[in-house]
Parts: C-alpha cells; structure tokens; sequence
C-alpha cells in the first residue's frame, strides 16, 4: 500500500529532512583525516536529538548506530567503528531522522582530503544521476522513468547500478512502498500522483556491479574492491512537479569554503 502524504505532511517532512540535511552538514565540517566513523556517528546523534528529533536509523532492525558510514568499497550500510578516514577515502554517510512521526532520509558521498580526480569524477556522476533521477519523479510520470534516467546517466562511463539495494517510499516509516530501483525500462510501473513521497538514491559501484554482505550482516561491499557511492534525497511528487525536501544546501556549502 501506498500512502499519499497530504500538503501538511509534506510540511512535516520538510521539517524532518531540514534536519537530515544539517546533521550533513555537521558531517561536512567533521570528515578529515584522522576522524573515526564512530566519531561521526556519535556527531551525528548529538546533533539530531539538539534538534528534538530521533535517528531513524538506531535500532531499525537492529541496526547498532545512528549513521552508516560506508567508506571506499562499502557500498551501503557500513558500521560506523574505530576505522579512522584517511586521506584519499571516500565515506558515503547515510542519514535518518524522525520528528512529529515522520522520517527524512539523505545520503552524501564525501571525499576525505585529496581523493583522486578518477574518483571525483565517478562521484560527480553519481550525484548527477541522482538529480536525472529526481526530475523524472512527476505527476503521470511512472516509477521506471526514475530507474530509467539514473541508469542512462551512468551507462557507457564504465560504472555499474548496484541492483539488490535502492530507493523507496518514506513517511510514517522510513521504509513504505513503493520500492525505487535505480535501473528500469521506461514508461513501465507505478504511475506518480500527487502527494507520493520517495526517497531516490542512486547506489553505483565505480567498477562492476556485483556486491556481497559482510559477516556483520549489514555492510555490502563491492566483490571487485573498486569504490561505491551513494547519493540520496527525499523527493514528493508536487503539484508542479518534484519537491525535494532534503538539501545538500548545508554541505556544499561547507565543502565549497574548504575548497
Ligand atoms: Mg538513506
Ligand atoms: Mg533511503
């Protein structure tokens, strides 16, 4: 089942994603050389219940933090632990929070230091196809445009869409259908209408698209060792077309004073 959001819960969920994309932003200011996820991890807590709200992701089936970090190869879902970033490391940090009962959900792929200009580049597609992803998410639109649009985006770069993880409806839950592949035919599946809330997050490995679970039963890994990024935002399905309710407003703003 789906659950249309109404004008008042998009309000909500402005609100709940305003707070995801400055809790970014703190991560923005605190990735460098020398940090431990777990630092980040516990940043990020901090600063999520400063705000009256709640990390989405602490104990969601179990999950031990309130972040996921997932740093070079990790595709999704990585720990936060004592690893300290180092310099040329990526980190995608995933992020969730929940306040007045509905959830915000943003990820952004940082650089940690100088990373490689190949590696910027990949990142640069990556966060592109999030954007070609978003601005298919329209009234009479249909979900398969949005995997559609991501997977044109990245086809012939030599990166690969990562399959067996995507994006997906949010609200009340963090997780609500429908579920949003980042690859797809277009013109195929669910019809957008007004008031349908996604979160659109293009998971693209650098080098072959297979990826498997680690022991800790949380962490995917590239099977190829190659980097993974991760871009993501909270989008509704407006009047006038998408909304996106997440920001990376706060972090770019951070990244481009550092530059
Ligand atoms: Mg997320
Ligand atoms: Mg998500």
């Amino acid at each position: 089942m789906i659950y249309l959001k109404t004008a008042e819960d998009i309000e909500l969920m402005r609100l709940s994603n305003h707070i995801v994309a400055r809790t970014l932003g703190e991560m923005a200011k605190a990735v460098k050389p020398g940090v431990s996820t777990l630092k980040l991890d516990s940043l990020a807590e901090e600063f999520i219940r400063s705000q009256g709200a709640i990390p989405s992701f602490l104990g969601y089936n179990g999950f031990p933090n309130s972040i996921c970090t997932s740093v070079n190869d990790q595709v999704v879902h990585g720990i936060p632990s004592n690893y300290e970033l180092r310099e040329g490391d990526i980190v995608s940090i995933d992020c969730g929070a929940e306040i007045n009962g509905f959830h915000g959900d943003s990820c952004y792929t940082f650089c940690v230091g100088e990373v490689k200009q190949e590696v910027k580049s990949f990142l640069d597609v990556t966060k592109a196809a999030l954007y070609e992803g978003i601005a298919q998410a329209k009234i009479d639109n249909r979900l398969g445009d949005v995997g559609f649009a991501v997977q044109k985006k990245v086809a012939g770069s030599g990166y690969s869409v990562v399959r067996e993880v995507m994006g997906h409806g949010i609200g009340r839950r963090m997780h609500e259908e429908p579920l949003v592949p980042n690859h797809g035919r277009a013109r195929s599946g669910l019809r957008f209408r007004e008031g349908i809330v996604i979160a659109i997050e293009p998971i693209i490995n650098m080098g072959k698209r297979n990826v498997y679970l680690e022991k800790d039963g949380w962490t995917i890994r590239t099977e190829d060792g190659l980097p993974a990024a991760h871009f993501e935002h909270t989008v509704a399905v407006g009047p006038n077309g998408p909304e996106i309710l997440s920001s990376f407003e706060y972090v770019e703003q951070i990244l481009s004073i550092n530059a």
